[in-house]
């Protein structure tokens, strides 16, 4: 299932592949992200256009609205969403403790209300399981309990002892593969790769501990979660290092929701191998691109009337076909088509980051081209 094919000689960076039941995966991999069964304004052919392998569907989401008999009806989110690569949904956990409203939790799981219409609803290790099962995606996630970065070492402590006693459930009920008792779903039928999430806040020692118990179950991959909370970025690549320690070689890591292409690069010479944000379809609907020298504001005054394109040396769409000046202006008459042209070049941006990232890796360059990236890219926060 999955196989490292390369390893850096000066830091953990690898290249590998992961086989899933939508097809093979090179990692490093970047996983646009379709929270609500769409990569925001673009289409599955411009997905397949920009080389994308993998995307992310959000289970919270997808379980509010439009619900699993509406998804299970239509024969699961690759039939639904027509994807037919490889799919990733996470468990609904970071959701339901990030955005629903009145939530309990218990070692149970969670009750909550739905954000959408205020329905009092449940989500256990066992339900977010059977809820990935209906939407069918090649890679599910466990079901976990994500603290505030700012959460005390005591309720660190607690959320690591749930969530590594919640994913063994979610193992039990994924290798059990129950029967789903409702017969107008059409429940798909491929294999499905469940990973376990490694809580622990900044906390070294919980990290491991959690990262070391969640090994023990031999599950086909392992993510970092409960990352790019609102934490200081040197926190949170010590966060990742913790966890990546005491995890097993011969499995993929995933960094939960990150990060700025700086980040990326970090986390892969700290040995993470797939990443998931929001970020480049989010910042580019404000009209900020993502270039070698770092971000750009496509609404700055003084680009009005430059003829170049976004980058110059960018074989996207948008800039093989347009000039700064012209998606200013759409961007500046509130244009879709403006807004779609900053996401394809993000997304064209970030995905052939991870393939130079991989190359790299292959032929033995990574160390130099990682110092070279990361002299030349200025993080910037003028996006927001
Ligand atoms: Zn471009």
């Amino acid at each position: 299932m999955f196989e490292v094919l390369a390893t850096d000689s000066g830091c953990k960076a690898r290249a590998g592949r992961l086989t899933v039941a939508h097809g093979v995966v090179e990692t490093p991999v970047f996983m646009p992200v379709g929270t609500q069964a769409t990569v925001k304004a673009v289409s599955p052919h411009e997905l397949r256009e920009l080389q994308a392998r993998i995307i992310l569907a959000n289970s919270y989401h997808m379980f509010i609205r439009p619900g699993l008999e509406v998804i299970g009806k239509l024969g699961g989110l690759h039939r639904f969403e027509n994807w037919d690569r490889a799919l990733l949904t996470d468990s609904g956990g970071f959701q339901v403790f990030s955005l629903a409203k009145l939530r309990k939790v218990t070692d149970s799981g969670v009750h909550f209300q739905s954000h959408i219409d205020g329905q009092r609803l449940f989500i256990g290790p066992r339900e977010a399981v059977r809820i990935q099962r209906v939407l069918g995606a090649d890679i599910i996630m466990a079901f976990d309990e994500c603290p505030p970065w700012t959460a005390a070492k005591e309720d660190i402590d607690v959320a690591v002892q749930r969530t590594v006693r919640w994913a063994r459930i979610c193992a039990e009920e994924w290798a059990a593969a129950a029967e789903i008792p409702n017969s107008k779903l059409q429940i798909p039928n491929h294999q499905q790769l469940l990973f376990g999430i490694v809580q622990g806040g900044g906390c070294a020692e919980l990290r491991r501990e959690c990262a070391e118990q969640l090994a023990a179950l031999d599950l086909p991959g392992y993510a970092i979660g409960g990352v790019s909370v609102g934490e200081p970025e040197e926190e949170m690549l010590r966060a990742i290092e913790y966890a990546e320690a005491a995890l097993p070689v011969a499995k993929p890591r995933y960094a939960m929701g990150l990060g700025q292409p700086n980040q990326i690069v970090e986390m892969v010479r700290r040995g993470v191998d797939m990443f998931d944000c929001v970020l480049p379809t989010r910042v580019a609907r404000n009209g900020t691109a993502y270039t070698a020298d770092g971000t750009l504001n496509l609404k700055r005054a003084e680009l009005k009337d430059d003829p170049a394109p976004i980058e110059n040396e960018c074989g996207c769409y948008a800039c093989q076909n347009f000039s700064r000046a012209y998606i200013r202006h759409l961007l500046k008459a509130g244009e879709i088509l403006g807004l779609r042209l900053v996401t394809l070049h993000n997304l064209h941006f970030y995905l052939g980051l991870m393939r130079t990232i991989r190359a790299a890796i292959v032929s033995g360059e990574f160390g130099a081209w990682s110092r070279q990236f990361l002299e030349r890219y200025k993080p910037r926060e003028d996006y927001e």
